[in-house]
């Protein structure tokens, strides 16, 4: 378990250079997309990310266009214990850990480098595994301490 600290900020991250890294062809969408997810640095729902467009990006095609991002790599679904997915930039592949209570969350790394090869191996029926999604929540100690150190389950 190395590199238990991950980062969210991701100074000056090149869109162009990106999608070519990602063999994904330059659109105007993609690069605006792209471009904010990575200035915002964090985790945002489609909803959130169309606001921070303008709206210069229909919604469909925005959904489209981060579904092909995660296709190529430089994006990834998150799913929070709030059971909304979001996408996020990704430099490096990482991981968070989610406040039940607050709904904090910060970006961890740990090694599994072959989790996607183990998952293929126990699922005959599939011909690939590209990614997954695997989150861990609990509560932050703000909010232990608020709640006087007593554990049990959010209401937020
Ligand atoms: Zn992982
Ligand atoms: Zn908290
Ligand atoms: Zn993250």
């Amino acid at each position: 378990m190395a590199n238990a600290r991950a980062t969210h900020s991701v100074p000056g991250a090149d869109a162009r250079a990106e999608l070519a890294r990602a063999g994904l062809r330059c659109t105007r969408e993609r690069v605006l997309t792209l471009t904010t997810l990575a200035r915002v640095a964090t985790p945002r729902t489609v909803e959130e990310l169309s606001a921070l467009l303008g709206g210069s990006v229909h919604r469909v095609t925005l959904y489209r266009t981060l579904e092909r991002l995660v296709g190529g790599g430089v994006v990834e679904r998150v799913l929070f214990p709030d059971g909304l997915l979001r996408y996020e930039y990704v430099s490096t592949h990482h991981h968070h850990v989610t406040c039940t209570r607050c709904g904090r969350h910060v970006p961890i790394t740990f090694s599994h480098a072959r989790m996607n090869d183990t998952a293929l191996r126990v699922a005959p029926d599939f011909a690939t595994v590209e990614g997954h999604t695997l989150e861990f929540y609990g509560t932050c100690r703000v909010c232990e301490r608020a709640a006087g150190g007593m554990s049990g389950y959010a209401t937020r």
